[in-house]
């Protein structure tokens, strides 16, 4: 794969030059691009400028309100309703986390529904910004189906992310954010791309076989989710929270609303928040440590978080695949 290094602030203003070239105004240009130079400074690659051409696309067809206002409403003192105005989700998430931030600081437990929002960005993100303040973080959304229930060959669930954040003092948040597939899209379309293979059964092919073959998943099959029924039943609960919950689109109703432009459909996100100091009282991040402690005292063991934490303290360039910045600066 060929590859050019690009420093951070070079990701950030390729992405930002598509976004306002196609109509998007600072705040939300600069909502998209922080998020997309963020995944590539930890190394979530199938998050960070990849997702360009896509959210171009949304704009393009106009599916995308490149100019939202998102808007905060109580629904009671612990339950937050940010409307997104139709707008890409990070712009959402910005407009709404400091009040998530500020009610659970409070009153210990916090939710924040997100509707009307176009999402497929990764979700620590927002997890770790709320961990960042002391707060435990948990996120998830739905998305068009492309994952089969256990049983099934057809799919119904979208790739249904959660995350989890564990606020540390003086430390990084300990973070997991995963599909409930068994791999996200974005990453074995990037496989596809790349021209790797992915493990054998991450997927069915369009006869319903299992394969090893992202093409023949990305192209007509259908993606499993991760555990068998055990991690079904966590794709099926995402669906009730991020879109019974929320109020929004579950995944089959976002295909059905969908213009297929390439873009993220429509949905909402599920945001929850609660504060161990509150809640579990001022020991809480010792307690924790000590547990942590004894986890990582285990030979093999590493901290979810970890990987992207370490990228992170690399302020260099990235590199970046050569024929995605091509894209990128054909749309300028
Ligand atoms: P991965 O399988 O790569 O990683 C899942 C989690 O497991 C990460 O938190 C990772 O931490 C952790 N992890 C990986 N290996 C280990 C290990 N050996 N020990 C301990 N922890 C480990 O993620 P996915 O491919 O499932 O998802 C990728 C991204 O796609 C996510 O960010 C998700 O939000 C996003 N996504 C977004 C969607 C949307 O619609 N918005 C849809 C689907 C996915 P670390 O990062 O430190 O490696």
């Amino acid at each position: 794969m060929d590859t050019i290094p690009l420093e951070l602030e070079k990701v950030y203003d390729l992405a930002y030059k598509a976004l306002t070239k196609h109509g998007c105004d600072d705040l939300n240009a600069d909502c998209v691009s922080t998020t997309v130079t963020h995944a590539e400074r930890d190394g979530s690659v199938s998050h960070g400028l990849f997702r360009i051409p896509g959210y171009v696309a949304s704009l393009k067809s106009k599916k995308v309100n490149a100019v939202s206002r998102p808007t905060n409403n109580y629904l009671t003192q612990n339950a937050i309703r940010v409307d997104g105005d139709y707008g890409f989700a990070p712009v959402a998430i910005k407009v709404g986390l400091p009040e998530l931030i500020k009610t659970t600081s409070k009153h210990g437990v916090g939710v924040l529904t997100i509707t009307n929002t176009h999402h497929f960005a990764a979700l620590w993100h927002e997890t770790e910004a709320l961990a960042e303040n002391n707060l435990i973080g948990i996120a998830c959304t739905a998305y068009k189906p492309s994952v089969a229930p256990a049983g099934a060959k057809k799919p119904l669930f979208g790739t249904n992310p959660i995350s989890f954040a564990w606020p540390r003092k003086n430390n990084t948040p300990v973070v997991y954010d995963m599909a409930t597939s068994t791999m996200a899209m974005g990453e074995v379309q990037v496989a596809a791309r790349d021209g790797h293979k992915v493990p054998f059964g991450t997927g069915l092919n369009k006869d319903g076989e299992k394969t090893d073959d992202p093409n023949q998943i990305a192209n007509g099959g259908v993606l499993l989710t991760f555990g068998d029924y055990k991690g079904s039943a966590i794709a099926m609960m995402i669906e009730l929270l991020a879109a019974g919950l929320v109020g929004d689109l579950f995944s089959f109703e976002a295909k059905k609303e969908d213009n297929n432009d390439g873009g993220p459909a429509r949905g909402g996100e599920f945001i929850m928040a609660l504060s161990p100091e509150l809640i579990a009282g001022k020991n809480w991040n010792e307690h924790a440590n000590k547990f942590f402690d004894q986890m990582t005292s285990l030979d093999g063991v590493r901290l979810p978080g970890q990987r992207r934490h370490k990228n992170r303290i690399d302020t260099g360039p990235r590199n970046i695949n050569s024929g995605l910045v091509d894209k990128i600066q054909s749309l300028l």
